[in-house]
């Protein structure tokens, strides 16, 4: 607890825990998700701070004694697992995430978009760099891979298809892979649509999925090389986790998405308090992120494709399936 002025544990109780912190791709069906299967520069103007230690995630099982001394937040159990999530903001309005085992010590990051901001925070905490995971190939979510690469040797995982567009990719990976992160099962989920090639990250133990540019709060990524079928059938996969599943995403959008968002569906009230509650986190210079599946649900017109009152707003006759429906939000907010 050394150096976190506000961290928090996660606690992955109910999954079992892999022996090796450096164990490879392991292929197989996801058993735990069968519902899926099937169904700041450092912006230190904008930010204040260059990093911002995010409070994850729930304890999945049992109940957590709370030791809050300011200092350090955390949930424990008796379980020895637990992951600690950093938001590291880094160009204009991306996030990049460190993730830290706390029992192994093994970190890796999600989505550098550049070195310096990293690098920055693990000197910060004396720490190394074992696994540098991207969701998709653009250049800001890869920017900083080879510098870190290069500097800490540290393992560069995506996704088997951009395998030739991921700089310095070591581990590809597909659609129904799980691989560990120092004992914590990561299921891989294939979501094009932004790109053909994108994936995100789901730590089932820890409640945390990495969505990159597939779904932001309160909205979803452009479709650059992909259908508005590929990007619907993609947000349905995520959706389809728990509502508590706390949703690290690529940018820090969500308050330009939620006037949008509010154009579309003016009667939301749930949406009314969320935007609310962004525009005042925001003018403290405060992420919104991460946000939830369940909150996401509720709010974001692009998993609303059911709604009669934004089927209404945009003219959409009521026979169009909701990819269609999607397609038709898609450029609307395009033109917004
Ligand atoms: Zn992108």
């Amino acid at each position: 607890m050394r150096m976190l002025s506000r961290a928090c544990s996660i606690v992955a109780s109910s999954l079992p825990r892999c022996s090796s912190a450096a164990a490879p791709t392991m292929r197989g069906q996801p058993s735990l998700l069968p519902s899926v299967r099937k169904h700041w520069l450092g912006k230190p103007l904008l930010y204040g701070i260059g990093t911002l230690l995010v409070m994850p995630l729930r304890t999945l099982q049992g109940v957590g004694r709370v030791f809050g001394a300011g200092r350090f937040l955390c949930n424990m159990t008796g379980v020895s697992s637990s992951l600690q999530i950093e938001l590291v903001p880094c160009l204009r309005d991306n996030y990049a995430y460190i993730l830290h085992d706390v029992d192994t010590g093994t970190v890796g990051v999600v989505d550098p978009s550049e070195a310096m901001p990293i690098i920055d925070a693990l000197e910060k905490r004396n720490q190394n760099l074992t696994y540098i995971l991207n969701t998709h190939h653009h250049y800001d979510h890869t920017g900083g891979n080879l510098e870190l690469k290069a500097k800490y040797g540290a393992k560069v995982i995506g996704a088997e298809k951009d395998k030739d567009r991921i700089p310095g990719i070591d581990i590809a990976l597909k659609e129904g892979d799980t691989w560990m992160f120092a004992g914590h099962q990561v299921f891989v989920l294939e979501t094009p649509g932004h790109t053909s090639g994108h994936v995100c990250y789901y730590f089932a133990g820890s409640g945390a999925i990495f969505t990159g540019d597939t779904l932001f709060s309160l909205s979803c990524g452009k479709l650059f090389e992909g259908t508005p079928q590929q990007m619907y059938t993609s947000l349905q996969k995520i959706v389809a986790l728990p509502d508590e599943t706390k949703v690290y995403c690529g940018h820090e959008y969500t308050l330009s998405n939620s006037k949008f968002a509010l154009s579309v569906e003016p009667g939301n009230k749930e949406l009314l308090e969320y935007a609310a509650h962004a525009t005042d986190l925001r003018n403290k210079n405060i992420p919104t992120v991460p946000t939830t599946i369940g909150r996401e649900k509720q709010c974001n017109p692009f998993l609303r494709t059911f709604n009669p009152e934004i089927k209404r707003t945009l003219s959409i006759p009521d026979h169009f399936g909701e990819d269609r429906v999607l397609e038709i939000i898609r450029q609307a907010k395009d033109n917004f």
